[in-house]
């Protein structure tokens, strides 16, 4: 009998960004009360309530606390917030924004003083996206997907910047369709972990017979990787070990896992393990049938 193999993307799981976020936060709360972040750290439900155990709180509405410590997410918050922020007594604003979006607001923020159209492609409601806009001086355009490219004004030269965690072949093809009313300048902000992440699930995704993506489903950099690999192969997005159906796995030999950028090692070992033991009784209900 053929026994099942369980393969996991080279380069899967926590970046450098979300694993610098979550020590800035567990460092403070390690001595101080009361610690806060402005919405999700990361893009991970399940971790996001470990950390609340750990006494770091999510609250969407910084008005609504006096004192403490404020943590802001990965992904950064709008400028006139931020600033807003740092003015207020009684609360310590720690940033945890990934330097990578960092760049991709300064490039925005210089491009808003010299330029009259700003090009974003990326997701218009992901709060990176919506905090780089807040940088542009409402000269951003945003491009989620190629129809939206007529909304783009004709102009001597049109600037493009990318959301971090857009996938590459989608910035090329939207550049392309861009390139086709003005001349470009582009500035290519994916960071190099998504790309690794996506090449690595792609190039595995080619090999196996179903592919497990494990992420927030509210994040963004997740649901790339299903994307990529659903075109390629049957894949299931999942964020915990309870959503997986035994019956997935019928008649297939080999399993390809990834995870988004923002999935903690702690949850792929759990469905990992999860997925041997499908595949274990798979067997042995095999075996008990033919001995029958
Ligand atoms: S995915 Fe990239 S941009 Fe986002 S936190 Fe990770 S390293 Fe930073």
């Amino acid at each position: 009998m053929i026994k099942k193999q369980i393969k996991i993307a080279k380069s899967s799981g926590f970046c450098f960004g979300v694993k610098r976020a979550i020590e800035l936060a567990e460092k403070v709360a390690a001595n101080n009360k009361k610690v806060y972040t402005f919405g999700p750290l990361i893009h991970n439900p399940q971790e996001v309530k470990r950390l609340d155990k750990e006494g770091i709180k999510v609250i969407e509405n910084h008005s609504k606390i006096r004192k403490g410590i404020l943590v802001l997410r990965t992904h950064g918050i709008e400028q006139k917030i931020h600033e807003k922020l740092s003015k207020r007594k009684n609360i310590d604003v720690i940033d945890a924004t990934c330097p990578f979006v960092k760049r991709a607001q300064d490039i925005v923020k210089k491009l808003s003083y010299k330029s009259e159209q700003i090009v974003i492609v990326g997701e218009k409601t992901h709060p990176e996206v919506i905090a780089l806009v807040s940088y542009g001086k409402g000269k951003c355009v945003v491009v989620e997907e190629e129809k939206d490219v007529k909304k783009i004004r004709k102009t001597d030269v049109i600037h493009v910047v990318s959301q971090t965690t857009q996938s590459p072949k989608q910035f090329n093809n939207i550049v392309e369709c861009i390139s086709r009313i003005s001349k470009v300048k582009i500035y290519n902000t994916i960071c190099r972990a998504t790309f690794d992440r996506q090449s690595a699930a792609e190039r595995l995704a080619k090999s196996v017979d179903i592919m497990i993506v494990i992420g927030g489903k509210n994040s963004g950099n997740t649901r790339r990787l299903y994307q990529i690999c659903s075109k390629i192969v049957k894949t299931y997005h999942i964020e915990n070990v309870e959503e997986i159906k035994k019956s997935w796995f019928n008649s297939k030999t080999t399993v390809g896992i990834t995870a988004g950028a923002s999935t903690p090692n702690w949850i792929i070992e759990n469905i990992k393990r999860r997925i041997e033991k499908i595949c274990e009784s798979g067997r042995k209900d095999k075996k008990q049938e033919k001995k029958k």
